[in-house]
């Protein structure tokens, strides 16, 4: 039988921002394909929703540029290494969800015609449309960024109601929770407070992107089995940055 009830969200496209961490579990490096296949997981539930959904994944598990600049390596070569350690995750990424029956495309700012699909705009929507998990890889394809402003920019281009920030905890914090027993979550903070205060939230350009595109960032725990769609129904504790 038809359900007649409310739809259980309001949202109807949103970005996932994940670190290339969220994907290492336990390891000190690199991906750990059963926590792969769990974040997998809580993307499908929300996909089943209706929900269209596109990802950016950072490389942080395998590679960051300033780590390798701070070794003596020139930096712009660091950080294309970087957007491709991204590349990897994305792929990890598309073969757990295509192993849960979810049609899913890597799309990258780097052409690699072989791997993944060239970043074409009205492409990315037409799959989207089509209810298909685009996968945002290689960042913004260009050094001197993070992933937290390719998702920021993709999240604008695709015209995301939100970005979903997965992270360890579950908001934003006054105070690092992991360390301060005293730290306070904040229910919504401004994007102007986020960069007074130096909140750990995204870098600052990805802050600012957000805040000149009117862009809602929504911090949640991506260890919370059920919490990503949990908050997209408007279910348990988050942090909405905003205006
Ligand atoms: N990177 C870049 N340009 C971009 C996105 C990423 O140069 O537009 C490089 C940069 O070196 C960065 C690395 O890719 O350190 C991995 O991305 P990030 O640090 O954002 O990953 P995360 O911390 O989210 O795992």
């Amino acid at each position: 039988m038809a359900d007649q009830a409310q739809p259980e969200t309001t949202f109807r496209r949103v970005m996932l921002k994940i670190s290339g961490e969220a994907l290492m579990g336990d390891q000190g490096f690199g991906l750990h394909p059963p926590t792969v296949e769990r974040i997998a997981r809580e993307v499908k539930s929300v996909h089943d929703m209706g929900v269209e959904i596109c990802m950016v994944i950072g490389g942080g598990n395998i590679f960051r540029g300033l780590q390798g600049s701070a070794q003596g390596m020139e930096r712009t070569t660091a950080d294309y290494m970087g957007m491709l350690a991204t590349v990897m995750n994305a792929l990890a990424m598309q073969s757990a969800l295509e192993g849960l029956g979810i049609h899913t495309r890597v799309i990258s700012a780097i052409t690699m015609n072989e791997v993944a699909e060239p970043y074409i705009r009205r492409r990315a929507v037409r799959h989207l449309e089509k209810k298909r998990v685009c996968i945002f890889a290689a960042g913004t394809g260009n050094p001197y960024f993070t992933t937290d402003t390719a998702a920021t920019l993709r999240a604008s281009e695709m015209n995301c109601e939100a970005i979903f920030k997965g992270t360890k905890v579950d908001g934003v914090y006054d105070k690092d929770p992991m360390k301060c027993d005293d730290a306070v979550r904040y229910d919504r903070v401004s994007y102007d407070d986020v960069l007074q205060k130096n909140l750990k939230v995204m870098d600052a350009s990805a802050i600012a992107l957000a805040r000149d595109n009117n862009l809602p960032i929504i911090v949640f725990s991506l260890d919370e089995p059920g919490g990503f769609r949990g908050i997209l129904a408007g279910k348990g504790t988050y942090t909405t940055v905003h205006g």
